[in-house]
């Protein structure tokens, strides 16, 4: 069976179970369709390393993105969580529903963020979902944003209010890829909108992505929010890339 490339494998698991039942790391068959993953692969999924703040040398908390003593981001969010790092297996998952249309992974990995911010309580710390958007272009070449399947399946898990994918682009940014931290930044700066008619005073926000590298795409899609006074700006993420914030 070796000498079988995964492509081969995934094309086969397409032809036998046309409802996407291939590991989304490995592309082994599946022949149960409830999880994406083999079990092999699913026990590559781990909670993210530890990381230690490049600016205090404080521990950050497991889960957290950025550092709750010192970074500017706090200024920004309440709270933040990531799943897991943004490690080889995570970026063999991210892609099956980013590029080749496994939105069922997609849907699970919105279940394991769910089910981890319970024990976290991070579900008690919103009154709203929402997810940040993609490009008219992306959602035309994939069929969906990830971003909202992710959220949609924490709304239903956790029970929070998810008005749908919502938050507008005001206009089409450059590739944030390839760009330091500045320039993510500018790229992004005042690019978002939340319609008038989703209230948003005094509300706690929780804003949903498949991955954060710098937060600068979050921290636009915060800004919304917080200039019409929501009561607090929180994230939750799959994969946390590994990106000096603290030190820039
Ligand atoms: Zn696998
Ligand atoms: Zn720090």
């Amino acid at each position: 069976m070796k000498t079988i490339s995964a492509q081969l494998r995934k094309a086969a698991a397409k032809l036998l179970f046309p409802d996407n039942s291939y590991c989304a790391v490995c592309k082994r068959l599946l022949f149960s369709g409830d999880i994406p993953l083999c079990e092999k692969c699913a026990g590559k999924i781990t909670p993210p390393s530890e990381r230690v703040c490049g600016s205090c040398k404080g521990v950050i908390l497991p889960h957290e993105f950025f550092c709750a003593n010192c970074s500017p981001l706090k200024e920004v969010f309440a709270s933040s969580f990531c799943y897991t790092d943004y490690d080889e297996t995570s970026k063999r998952f991210i892609r099956e529903f980013k590029y080749n249309g496994y939105s069922q992974a997609a849907v699970y990995a919105g279940r394991l963020i769910a089910k981890e911010m319970h024990k976290e309580v991070l579900h008690n710390r919103a009154d709203m979902v929402l997810c940040v958007p993609i490009s008219e272009k992306k959602r035309a070449e994939r069929g969906y944003n990830q971003a909202d399947l992710i959220a949609r399946e924490i709304s239903r898990i956790c029970n929070i209010m998810y008005p749908g994918d919502v938050i507008r682009m005001k206009r089409m940014p450059e590739d944030q890829i390839g760009k330091n931290f500045e320039e993510r930044r500018e790229n992004v700066r005042d690019l978002f909108e939340v319609p008038e008619n989703i209230e948003v005073e005094g509300k706690r926000i929780l804003l949903i992505d498949d991955v954060v590298t710098t937060a600068s795409t979050l921290t636009a899609c915060a800004t919304p929010f917080r200039e019409r006074k929501a009561l607090s700006v929180s994230f939750a993420v799959y994969a946390a890339a590994k990106f000096a914030l603290e030190s820039d």
